[in-house]
């Protein structure tokens, strides 16, 4: 009887060439971290695949958790025989007999040249054995049982399907950025790709109490205890932005206070960056979803800053990702009604086209470097994490 594993593939990992190695090993790390609940089972780390020996475990405890591990391409359910055709033949008809599909198809992978059988000859034998022993037939195109039969030297594996994983890239792996983020729809689930393609993600959160009520600092934990399924500590800057954004809005006119307000937000987040090693910062921003998210506005917002600005969002429908919001679970968060210190200040008719003149021009008009200083230096910062979590993962 074979031996039950799960086998684990790379996605995208598998063209990273000379730094594969650190991939892999960071990934078997996160999958170990990951499942550390499930004590009895083993690992074996391999340059294409992971396996999972499931001992005592089962598979569908398993294979949940691993859905949330960026880095993986896929994975199956699979069966270990010692590499003989026997073996093979044997633990196909005992799956075939435990199975109600009608047609199968046999795919052989001979990845052990020195295998006594060819792949075809692999696959005419075992689906003689199957249509001699099992009422089932042979469907070439469409078959309801795939068997695939991996042959390596001293193992050969048996699976039928396959599971689809995150894709993206092991934590980290990409270096670190800073994400601002808001009560908002968009920037959790920016931050979510971001953390997929394997960044480490710090975020920075700008508050305005007694404007903006806790709700919103608690809202935003919540939101980020979503993110720890998939970067298991994040550590969280608030910044006290109430009187730096009163000063701003006695300066500027109402038209242009919501692209001040956004410069100095880029101002503070990018010292606080630097200081961190965030190599970049990253915001839930689409082109033209509100006035300040123009061209216009983007670049005239940009221009104060020397950072690069990543907007995994940038192109994205707001139904797409609003869906892609309800899947990761931060959707019903994000609805929850509590104000975003965007909003606490009604601004009319807000510039869709800023022009840089004006902007200088404001912003000569107040020693705006003074509260970028302050708000830095009463910033407070903690960290979420699994631990702290109510929900298990
Ligand atoms: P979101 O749904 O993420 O709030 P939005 O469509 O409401 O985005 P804006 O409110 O204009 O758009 O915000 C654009 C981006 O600016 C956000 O995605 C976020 O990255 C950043 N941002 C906005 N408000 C804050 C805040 N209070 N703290 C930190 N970042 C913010
Ligand atoms: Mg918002």
């Amino acid at each position: 009887m074979g031996t039950d594993l799960i086998l684990v593939r790379f996605g995208e990992l598998s063209t990273k060439g000379k730094n594969i190695k650190d991939f892999i090993k960071k990934l078997g790390a996160d999958i170990k971290e990951k499942l550390k609940s499930f004590s009895t089972l083993s690992y074996r780390i391999e340059h294409d695949h992971i396996y999972i020996e499931l001992h005592e475990e089962k598979y569908e405890d398993v294979s949940k958790r691993l859905l949330d591990v960026p880095g993986i391409g896929s994975f199956s359910f699979v069966k270990r025989v010692p590499e003989d055709i026997e073996e093979i033949i044997n633990e196909v008809l005992r799956s075939c007999k435990n199975n109600s599909a009608k047609t199968f198809k046999i795919i052989t992978k001979r990845i052990d040249k020195l295998f006594p059988y060819h792949s075809d000859e692999v696959n005419r034998m075992i689906a003689e054995k199957v249509l001699k022993n099992t009422i089932m037939s042979v469907d070439v195109h469409n078959p309801e049982l795939p068997i695939h039969i991996m042959i390596r030297p001293g193992n050969c594996y048996i699976y039928s399907s396959s599971q689809k994983g995150l894709g993206g890239y092991p934590v980290g792996i990409a270096g670190k950025s800073l994400m601002l983020l808001s009560g908002g729809i968009d920037s959790p689930v920016a931050a979510f790709n971001m953390i997929k393609r394997g960044v480490r993600l710090e975020c920075i959160h700008f508050s305005s109490p007694p404007y903006t009520s806790s709700n919103v600092i608690t809202k935003i934990r919540d939101i980020l205890h979503v993110l720890n399924k998939y970067q298991t500590s994040i550590k969280l800057y608030i910044v006290p932005f109430t009187e730096f954004q009163e000063e701003i809005y006695k300066y500027a006119d109402t038209s242009y206070a919501i692209t001040i307000m956004r410069r100095m937000m880029l101002r503070i987040s990018e010292a606080i960056a630097r200081h961190h090693n965030c190599l970049v910062l990253s915001s839930g921003e689409s082109v033209g979803q509100v006035a300040s998210q123009t061209l216009k506005s983007i670049a005239a917002i940009e221009e104060c800053s020397n950072m690069p600005i990543i907007r995994p969002l940038a192109t994205v429908d707001k139904v797409d990702i609003i869906n892609e919001a309800k899947k990761i679970g931060t959707y019903d968060i994000s609805i929850r009604p509590f104000e975003d210190c965007c909003t606490i200040f009604e601004v009319k008719n807000p510039t869709t086209c800023p022009h840089l003149d004006k902007i200088k021009e404001i912003e000569s008009h107040f020693d705006y470097q003074k509260y970028v200083v302050d708000c830095i230096a009463n910033i407070k910062y903690e960290y979420i994490t699994l631990d702290n979590s109510d929900e298990e993962f």
